[in-house]
């Protein structure tokens, strides 16, 4: 049987009931940060199941698996699932919700793991059709930041060296793709995401004597006010930027000005002149801020992962294998990006490659896919579309010639 669209169509969708449970079985053991052993332990088992192997030579956090196909190509497509999940307290009631208290999938990473699991069953059932090899990236550590560059660092995309990269978001963050759409985008989707921490401090005194100790709260109430004018002052008007301060932190009591405060913010940007200037602008407006209040002060800008961009070649090709799974009217264009950040951006700065997004969110069934909130679910009947565009788009930048178009 030829590898056409219309027999992926077919053979995913009759792979859905599997996606779904090995879903659900990541659902209900969410776990967060760089160590998900009980994912990996489900997530190996299944690999097993699959007859996949692990990489040997990787030793980094995450899994890395690689798939030998039957008439060598010499190219390797990777596919990568972020596994993580958050600090959330799921709605109760569902009957595959979280048992790991104060944890829960509220992003679809379980279903990211699901449907590259997905690809891995179908080609491990279509082996020896396979020019090259595909590369499983199972990544911890996505909402923490952090995953992609230690796996990056530990050699994920060596040995085989990855050629392309392919990974999505499930779930509803661009507006403009709808229920069982697949977006691509042709422009910076995702934004750079960076934190910056500040700290004022004087010596702390009694509240009724404010005139002999410089207060850190009020400087740093005044240093958040300032800095959230940087986006609608220093910024051009045209150009997308985000300053959240999320965290302020200091004092023991109403009678007591405190010895230290202590903030913490997030930068959202796409380009990197604006990043370098909101910088150097938060650095100068605690400076003078503390200044002005007697307070001294301390300031780190920490760098985070840069803006997601697809390869526009490849992208192109993602676009057309799911234009071709899917019809016209299943494939959309993203063209306002999000200003969430996403470190799949570290590999696609090593590898062309594309990430892609798959619309999931259902209210009508109850399913609304509402990121980072407790009540956070998704469509599940969508799952194999983003197996079989993974499937086909690695089959085309494999080479394969019965898939449709060569890559
Ligand atoms: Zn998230
Ligand atoms: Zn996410």
């Amino acid at each position: 049987m030829e590898m056409t669209p219309d027999y992926l169509v077919k053979q995913c969708k009759s792979l859905n009931a599997r996606l779904i449970e090995w879903r659900r079985l990541l659902h209900r053991i969410p776990e967060v940060g760089l160590e998900l052993p009980e994912t990996e332990a489900a997530v190996r088992s299944v690999l097993e199941e699959l007859d996949v192997p692990l990489q040997e030579s990787y030793r980094g956090v995450g899994l890395v698996a690689v798939l030998e196909g039957g008439k060598p190509s010499g190219r390797t497509v990777a596919v990568r699932a972020d596994m993580d999940a958050l600090a959330v307290e799921e709605e109760p009631g569902r009957e595959y919700g979280s048992t790991h208290p104060g944890l829960m999938h509220a992003c679809g990473h379980d279903a990211h793991v699901a449907i590259a699991l997905g690809a891995a069953c179908f080609f491990s059932q279509h082996r020896q059709r396979l020019p090259g090899r595909v590369k499983f990236i199972f990544q911890p550590a996505e909402e923490s930041m952090g995953g992609a560059q230690r796996m990056l660092e530990a050699g994920a995309l060596e040995d085989p060296r990855a050629d392309y990269l392919l990974g999505l978001h499930i779930g509803d963050i661009w507006p403009e793709v709808g229920l069982g759409q697949v977006g691509v985008s042709f422009k910076p989707m995702m934004a750079a995401a960076d934190a910056f921490e500040f700290t004022m401090e004087a010596v702390g005194g009694h509240g009724a004597a404010p005139h002999r100790s410089p207060d850190p709260v009020l400087a740093a109430c005044s240093a958040v006010v300032q800095i959230h004018t940087l986006t609608g002052r220093d910024i051009d008007p045209l150009e997308p930027a985000v300053v959240t301060v999320g965290q302020v932190e200091g004092g023991s009591a109403c009678n007591i000005i405190p010895a230290e405060v202590h903030a913490r913010g997030t930068v959202r940007t796409f380009n990197e002149t604006t990043r370098k200037l909101i910088e150097s602008r938060l650095a100068e407006v605690v400076a003078h801020t503390a200044g002005s209040f007697r307070c001294r002060h301390r300031f780190a800008y920490h760098r985070g992962t840069h803006p997601v961009r697809s390869d526009p070649s490849v992208a192109g090709l993602v676009r057309q294998a799911a234009t071709d799974l899917l019809g016209p009217e299943g494939v959309r264009l993203i063209e306002r990006p999000a200003l969430t950040g996403e470190d799949v951006s570290i590999f696609l700065k090593e590898v062309p490659g594309c990430f892609f997004a798959l619309g999931a969110s259902n209210p009508e069934k109850d399913r609304v896919s509402l990121h980072h909130s407790p009540v956070f679910d998704i469509d599940e009947s969508v799952l194999w579309k983003g197996a079989a565009v993974f499937c086909l788009s690695a089959l085309r930048l494999l080479g394969d010639s019965a898939s449709g178009r060569a890559g």
